[in-house]
């Protein structure tokens, strides 16, 4: 009888003194969290402050070799210059992407698949400016035929479509997954995605709260190489590539 109880007075001991534990670990957890959040905060209100000190990002192709072709920042401020070179590699028998990339892209997609994601596939990788050229004005011509004047067409069709050399697929950095619709940030495909990506130097190029500053509308489909040391840092400090380059230019 007295040895049961002094075994139950031992476990009782045991059991406060991992409740003690529990409770440091739990506040010196919670200071760390405070703290990283409130420095975060700093960095992100210095980020908005910058933004709005130049409110039109606007750094050239060509000056922001130096921070490596990884980075290179193509959109409607920046056009692909004429010159630019891109080594390709297919990926099938009609996609392709940039040859020093693909290695990352395929290892990705084979991961995801061996995590058990089998749905996912490239519907979308480089497009030549020729095919840029072709779809942009088949779209226009579209637009012709409803009986819209060309500025018009061509107005509504840049909402969803980019002008040659303007487009991050003429790059052959970037690649849109499966049907090009919204339901993808529905799948399992995307939060594999947005939670691993990053490890292979991609992140998600065009995010819902990034619109008024990539001036493109939200894609979850689509998926941009940066390398992944860019990558997990641009996810850490919360950058979209616009703002990730300004902030190393400077
Ligand atoms: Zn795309």
């Amino acid at each position: 009888m007295v040895k049961k109880q002094r075994n139950r007075s031992n476990i009782n001991a045991f059991i406060i003194i991992l409740i003690i534990i529990g409770m440091i670990a739990f506040i010196k957890n919670n200071s760390k969290q405070s703290q990283t959040s409130s420095k975060k905060d700093i960095e992100a209100s210095t980020i908005d402050n910058n933004i709005i000190q130049s409110s039109n990002i606007k750094v050239n192709a060509k000056s922001n070799k130096d921070l490596g072709w990884e980075l290179t920042l193509v959109n409607k401020d920046n056009e692909l210059p004429e010159d630019y070179q891109i080594p390709l590699k297919s990926i099938d028998e009609y996609r392709k992407f940039d040859s020093r990339a693909i290695q990352y892209l395929n290892k990705m997609i084979a991961d995801m698949r061996n995590d058990g994601i089998t749905n996912i596939w490239v519907q979308s990788a480089y497009r030549s400016v020729e095919d840029q050229t072709r779809i942009f004005n088949n779209k226009v011509e579209e637009y012709r035929k409803q009986g819209k004047s060309l500025k018009k067409a061509e107005e509504l069709t840049e909402l969803t479509i980019n002008r040659p050399r303007q487009s991050e697929h003429n790059l052959g950095l970037a690649v849109d997954f499966n049907y090009v619709d919204y339901s993808f940030d529905e799948t399992l495909s995307y939060n594999w995605l947005v939670k691993n990506a990053e490890k292979y130097g991609f992140v998600l190029r065009y995010a819902k709260d990034k619109e008024s500053i990539t001036k493109v509308k939200y894609e979850p489909w689509h998926w941009r190489y940066v390398g992944k040391e860019n990558a997990k840092k641009m996810n850490e400090l919360g950058l979209c590539l616009e703002e990730y380059v300004e902030y190393l230019s400077k």
